[in-house]
């Protein structure tokens, strides 16, 4: 599943390569990614020119201005499979359900499982659609963060996963941050020094910003905007790597299940 380095990978791409294009056409192939209906979408965006691009969290919000200044934003979630396509000869399959025609530019949305969803909201930074979703992992400053996690009792991986805590760490980075910053999976944020959660959080913001600048971690189904994969999965520390030996240290890294999802830490770097 993408997470916020993946998002902000494809958000920078995006920026890159279309504002100040113009949309002159959108094709619907399955309009089940689509919140509104074919036409209200067509209706709002076709005709106007990208003018900006915000990542919060794992979600993108695309800015589209009209000739006689009316706005309208398209809100982004790709959840497990949603994939953007800008490529020279790129012939769609049957996973790709849109077709954006950028004056001649097409950028195909792909999207293997369909969980995908594109959606007009009303503002291009904070739309109601997004109240329940918290302060992006990467702009939050420590001491809101701390605010909201410090005295929270719950094993500090499932907070970690919490969106409405903070927004875009996802199962391998909250692992990799985690054993970064030598907290057990399990521990309580209120049993830990606000030493130990300020580690933490930066550990957290050091291990995306390393995965923006490799493109991301590749596993079944991110590649980035040209189809190319991610290659930060090289750099990976314990995620994926149960059964291996810790790089820091002789343990065995174990896997465990907390909060519903698998996941690998070390006993002897994230005693708990
Ligand atoms: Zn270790």
């Amino acid at each position: 599943m993408p997470e916020l380095p993946e998002v902000e990978n494809i958000a920078l791409a995006l920026k890159k390569n279309l504002t100040g294009r113009r949309l002159t056409g959108l094709q619907v192939d399955f309009a089940g990614v689509l919140a509104q209906s074919t036409r209200v979408t067509r209706g709002a965006l076709v005709g106007k020119v990208l003018t900006h691009v915000h990542r919060h969290g794992k979600y993108l919000i695309l800015g589209f201005t009209g000739d006689d200044g009316t706005q309208a934003f398209l809100m982004i979630h790709l959840r497990m499979t949603g994939q953007f396509f800008i490529l020279d000869g790129f012939i769609p399959d049957q996973h790709v359900h849109l077709a954006f025609d950028f004056d001649g530019l097409l950028v195909h949305y792909r999207d293997i499982r369909k969980f995908g969803r594109l959606e007009l909201v009303e503002d291009g930074i904070a739309p109601a659609a997004l109240s329940h979703v918290g302060p992006d992992m990467m702009k939050v400053r420590f001491s809101e963060w701390h605010r909201r996690i410090g005295s929270r009792r719950a094993p500090i991986k499932a907070l970690l996963l919490n969106q409405g805590i903070a927004s875009g760490l996802g199962n391998i980075y909250v692992d990799e941050s985690l054993f970064l910053a030598g907290v057990h999976p399990e521990a309580r944020p209120c049993d830990l020094s606000e030493e130990t959660l300020r580690e933490v959080l930066k550990r957290g913001k050091q291990v995306m910003r390393l995965a923006i600048k490799h493109g991301g971690t590749t596993f079944m189904n991110f590649t980035n905007f040209h189809g190319k994969p991610g290659n930060f999965r090289r750099k990976l520390r314990v995620y994926g790597r149960g059964g291996q030996a810790c790089r820091d240290c002789d343990s065995v890294l174990e896997k465990i299940v907390v909060g519903g999802r698998g996941t690998v830490f070390c006993p002897g770097c994230q005693a708990l």
